[in-house]
Parts: structure tokens; C-alpha cells; sequence
């Protein structure tokens, strides 16, 4: 299950983040997770749910997914273009020669600590 391994390696790196800066509880971690990268929200929002047990200091923490929306190069006119709308032709030109510029990514962007009081 690629969504458990995700959510693995996320709850690795904010553990070993809260130590290093001595925070005891974590509120929110939020990942970006591009557009073509297969890896679907809900799937992993669940996987955290389950997850999040086996550290003391995610287990009241919440997993927030943002998208990053992908866009593909065309190197026969230069320029760019929606992925998901218009796939491996570029739109302007009609070219193949096209690579993936954003899109298969998935980071943490931010670790959110309570509010204090
Ligand atoms: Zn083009």
C-alpha cells in the first residue's frame, strides 16, 4: 500500500523534527502531494488516522493534504501547460517532446504546534 509508506516516512521526519526542536504535541502536518503523483488524499488521511498512534506526539495530530497542480514543459515551443487537461501534447504546438515540470511531488510543508493558551 504506496499511501502507508507515504504516511511512514512523513510521520518519521515530524517525529524526528518535533525532537530536534522539543515539541510534545503536533496539531497539523501538512503535505503537498502533486496532481499526477497517484497518491490519493483521502487514502492517506486515513493511513495518518491509523497511524499516527505509534507516536506520542502525533496522536492528536490531523493530516491536511494541498495539491500541487501539475504542468508539463513542451520543449518544441518552450512553453507550459495543465498536465491532467491536456497529457503528453503540448496544446500549442501539437508536440510529444514534453516532460513533466511539477506534479509527482509530495512534501511537508508545514508542522503546525496547539495554539498556546
Ligand atoms: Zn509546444
Amino acid at each position: 500500500m504506496h499511501e502507508l509508506g507515504i504516511v511512514t516516512y512523513v510521520a518519521r521526519q515530524v517525529d524526528e523534527v518535533a525532537r530536534e526542536n522539543e515539541i510534545d504535541e503536533i496539531a497539523e502536518v501538512v503535505i503537498e502531494i502533486g496532481e499526477v503523483s497517484g497518491i490519493v488524499a483521502e487514502f492517506l488521511i486515513d493511513a495518518w488516522d491509523y497511524f499516527r498512534k505509534n507516536y506520542p506526539v502525533l496522536a492528536g495530530s490531523k493530516l491536511r493534504c494541498e495539491t500541487i497542480k501539475a504542468i508539463t514543459h513542451c520543449d518544441g515551443c518552450g512553453r507550459n501547460y495543465p498536465t491532467v487537461q491536456y497529457g503528453k501534447t503540448c496544446p500549442h504546438c501539437g508536440s510529444g517532446e514534453t516532460w513533466l515540470l511539477v506534479g509527482r511531488e509530495c512534501n511537508i510543508k508545514e508542522i503546525l504546534v496547539p495554539d498556546d493558551e
